[in-house]
């Protein structure tokens, strides 16, 4: 049983790249998160509203349920809403598949077992919908801080291998079209497709070796930002701080370095941040817990002053003489709090024309950023001169 959770398809970027990090990280503690708990309920509305709304269960159960889920403290109006949108999202493309195909079948919350590549690996699919020749593999992600891409996913990948490894027998299937659904951020759902052929040769020729090694705990540590992000080894590798440390092996010469030299500096190091980060934290915790870390210790943080009693407040300046009106500062509560406690649908309709989204300040992103270049305005009147 170990081993299912060892070589993960959730982990399946890091172990992939990194072979031994799935052994190896198995030493140091899981965190859970609020985060984690708030997505494993996000999933149970979703995959809840969208049973309803396929007809899989009647208007009680579905209330009773719900009741039940909104309990927790993470429930709120904005979470059945994106769960609402993930299940019109199901029905629209069960429609679309129906255009095409005369019994397409929807499964939702399904084992997927890809071990014929990884040991031990299984994983659930959130939802299925299986319509010849296509079989589409739908994954709801309920964070908001990484995006994730349907394009190379292995996760998605290793769930598509695992849905044909159950389906192919009873089905005719050609294609597997991966889509992430995450609509906490902006474009919502992302697809990507492979043939069959390539999902199984990737499967055979990259997965099979990879994760043979991965098992045994082989193979080279390969760090990256995108390897190390969520490895709990990632504070106290020690190939990931050799090759942060390796970038500092460089010295400038002459005296000063250009822009270009910096941007490859950047280039090499976008690891460098989140390492601080988690470098601060285990020393914080160490220091928290009572150790001694030589050159650190913990001091109070900076505070701010505050009211012990506002109504006290009220009433002491108005026996000085204030007037209570001054006191008091009217101002509208933020759009996102608007759309979280009257729903986003109702904030969309009512305010429709009154929602505006200025053009965000120039930031600096990576080449392979997906976002186009940001147009400065000389730019964009030089590419007019030169069309005039
Ligand atoms: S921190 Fe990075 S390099 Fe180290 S084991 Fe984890 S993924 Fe590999």
């Amino acid at each position: 049983m170990a081993d299912h959770a060892i070589l993960s398809a959730s982990g399946a970027h890091r172990w992939l790249a990194c072979t031994p990090s799935a052994r190896f990280e198995l030493q140091f503690p899981k965190s859970t998160s609020a985060y984690a708990e708030e997505g494993t309920l996000a999933h149970s509305v979703a995959e809840l509203t969208t049973r309803f709304y396929l007809g899989e269960i009647d208007e009680n159960a579905y209330e009773d349920k719900l009741a039940e889920l909104s309990k927790s403290s993470y429930f709120n109006e904005e979470m059945l809403e994106h769960a609402e949108s993930y299940a019109k999202f199901i029905v629209e493309r069960l429609a679309e598949a129906k255009k095409v195909c005369a019994d397409p079948v929807v499964i939702l919350e399904s084992r997927l077992d890809f071990s014929k590549y990884v040991p031990g690996g299984f994983g659930t699919g959130d939802c299925l919908i299986i319509a010849e020749p296509v079989l589409d593999v739908i994954d709801y992600k309920y964070g908001k801080g990484h995006r994730v891409e349907a394009q190379d996913n292995p996760q998605m990948q290793l769930y598509g291998l695992g849905a044909l490894a159950e389906f192919e027998s009873l089905y005719d299937i050609q294609t597997v079209r991966m889509t992430i659904f995450q609509p906490r951020l902006s474009g919502v759902c992302d697809s990507a497709e492979k043939s069959v052929k390539e999902l199984k040769s990737w499967g055979t020729k990259t997965v099979k070796p990879r994760a043979k090694l991965a098992d045994k705990g082989e193979g080279d540590f390969a760090p990256s930002e995108e390897a190390c992000r969520f490895c709990r080894a990632k504070a106290q590798c020690k190939a990931r701080t050799d090759k942060n440390l390796s970038l500092f092996d460089e010295s400038p010469d002459p005296l000063t370095i250009t822009a270009e030299e910096a941007g490859a500096i950047l280039a090499k190091a976008d690891d460098i941040e989140g390492w601080l980060k988690d470098l601060r934290e285990l020393v914080s915790a160490a220091l928290t817990a009572g150790e001694e870390v030589a050159g650190w210790k913990m001091v109070e943080g900076r505070s701010n002053r505050r009211f012990a009693d506002e109504d006290q407040v009220v009433e002491a300046m108005k026996a000085a003489g204030y007037d209570e009106a001054l006191l008091y500062k009217r101002k509208l509560i933020t759009l996102t709090k608007m759309e979280k406690d009257f729903g986003k649908k109702t904030i969309a309709e009512v305010l429709k024309d009154l929602i505006v989204k200025p053009k965000g300040a120039p930031t600096l992103a990576p080449e392979k950023d997906k976002r186009p270049a940001y147009q400065f305005e000389e730019q964009v009147l030089a590419a007019f001169d030169e069309g005039a």
